[in-house]
């Protein structure tokens, strides 16, 4: 058997005076012709990383709307997990490749994964590549298989997927984060595009009173009397945490007694993490005012909601990124962000609101450097940003195109592309859940939605291309 992991029991009744009631009926109607339907949700670890942290919401709630929803993990070694991430970084652009070694282990864990599940299930869905080969190896049974890819997989290397996409052709339909994501030779027809979504009612990022979070800081170190900037991260190249301590030096030339904490979880699923995670705890060592934690010395969910509500900036200085959780959960705590122009990040601070984006190292530590010295600016930009993750990025919005999708699927239509709806935003493909107050634009006596200005323009510039 699979590893059957419980995340307890939701409501989607409290979601209602967050987010729009429009939605959640939506999500209710939605779920109607869904009942009793049987999902399975099957990723590779049950913390650590944004795919546990959306299924640990998704999958109670699933349950909570009538369907019959589970979600297991698969099982491997740590040189199983070393190859997986060897195969995560290059589809991201990694130049290492895998050899005949590695590529033999994958499939001999991948083929034992696959003879542990038992159950039968209406539809799957796999997260990313470490479980991506179960459907073909397994059988696809009478289930519908669904790939959910998180990472940005636009400009993978070609050696390592050319050999990945052979897994993928079992699949009936893969769901993307943004639609510049879909590698060209792309294997599978049905597609999707669905940014994910933070849930503001986890410990996470539900509000925790001022006391406690100040509590909660104290108790670990911080001196609140001091400027404090913090990246919420796995340990890993991509979300380049040896950039945030360079930004920070810089930074603190202007900013006295700016403190840094790099706050990283490491995920049963990422051996690359301890490696750096020793070269970060080495580059503090003789700074009083940088701070490195780890789910492993008590960071838990109420410690990370701490950093993200009281710390001055939250700073993901990213260079790839899937989508990046952690700028919602920021925002949605109203801290401005100082972030890497990368993947879905600027999706989740479109129109300039909730921070700077940033390319290099130098402009990382200005912007942070005006924000820590422009408190009215920093107040406004975050208070702009929570906005558009209400709107946007919360978890039944999430939800609702992941049930139209299953809706679709299960009724045999084609996904997107031909069967566009009325609020989708038609250049970055996600749903606009508020199209009353959404832009718009006009094109052939139709009207079109986006979920921000950028959108708007890009459409406004060249209409026939994404009609
Ligand atoms: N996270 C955490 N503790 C940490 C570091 C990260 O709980 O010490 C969480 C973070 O709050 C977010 C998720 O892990 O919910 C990371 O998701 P994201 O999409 O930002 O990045 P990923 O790890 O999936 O690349």
């Amino acid at each position: 058997m699979l590893n059957n992991i419980d995340a307890g029991e939701r409501s989607i009744d409290n979601y209602r005076g967050i987010v729009a009631d429009e939605v959640l009926d939506k999500l209710r109607q939605t779920a109607k012709d869904l009942k009793g339907l049987r999902i399975l949700h099957l990723n590779a670890t049950p913390f650590g990383g944004g795919v546990a942290e959306l299924l640990r919401s998704i999958v109670p709630l699933l349950n909570d709307l009538g369907l019959v929803a589970e979600w297991k993990t698969i099982t491997g070694n740590q040189d199983f997990f070393q190859v997986t991430k060897t195969i995560h970084n290059a589809l991201q652009g990694g130049k290492e490749s895998l050899n005949k070694e590695a590529q033999d282990l994958y499939l001999k864990i991948s083929q034992q994964n696959a003879a542990m599940l038992e159950e039968a299930y209406d539809i799957v869905f796999v997260h990313d590549p470490q479980p991506a080969p179960i459907p073909l190896l397994h059988g696809k049974g009478d289930s519908l298989w669904v790939w959910r890819c998180h990472i940005d997989t636009s400009n993978p290397n070609p050696d390592v997927w050319g050999w990945l996409r052979q897994w993928l052709t079992a699949y009936d339909a893969a769901i993307f984060t943004m639609a510049e994501f879909v590698p060209p030779d792309f294997p599978v027809q049905q597609l999707e595009i669905i940014p994910p979504a933070i849930d503001p009612l986890s410990p996470k990022n539900f509000q925790l009173a001022d006391t406690t979070a100040r509590q909660v800081l104290e108790w670990m170190g911080i001196k609140l009397k001091y400027p404090l900037i913090t990246q919420v991260s796995r340990f890993d190249p991509w979300k380049d945490p040896m950039g945030v301590i360079e930004a920070y030096r810089l930074a603190r030339k202007h900013v006295p007694n700016l403190q840094l904490a790099l706050v990283g979880s490491m995920a049963l699923d990422d051996p690359e993490g301890w490696d750096i995670y020793k070269t970060i705890l080495a580059e503090g060592e003789t700074d009083p005012l940088m701070y490195v934690f780890t789910n492993l010395t008590g960071v838990g969910n109420i410690e990370v909601n701490a950093f993200q509500s009281l710390s001055d900036v939250i700073v993901q200085k990213s260079i790839r990124e899937g989508f990046g959780l952690v700028i919602s959960e920021a925002l949605w705590k109203e801290t401005a962000v100082v972030a890497g122009r990368a993947g879905g990040i600027p999706l989740q601070m479109a129109d300039g609101v909730g921070g700077y984006l940033v390319d290099s190292v130098p402009e990382c530590a200005d912007k942070i450097v005006k924000l820590l010295t422009d408190k009215e600016l920093s107040f406004n930009l975050a208070k702009a940003g929570k906005e558009r993750v209400r709107q946007n990025f919360l978890i039944p919005r999430l939800m609702l195109n992941e049930l139209s999708l299953i809706k679709n699927l299960t009724a045999g239509k084609p996904l997107i592309r031909k069967s566009w709806e009325s609020w989708r935003d038609h250049v970055c493909g996600m749903a606009v859940s508020e199209p009353a107050s959404a832009p718009t634009a006009e094109f052939n006596g139709q009207t079109y939605v986006f979920c921000s200005k950028v959108c708007q323009a890009r459409f406004q510039e060249n209409p026939q291309h994404f009609t």
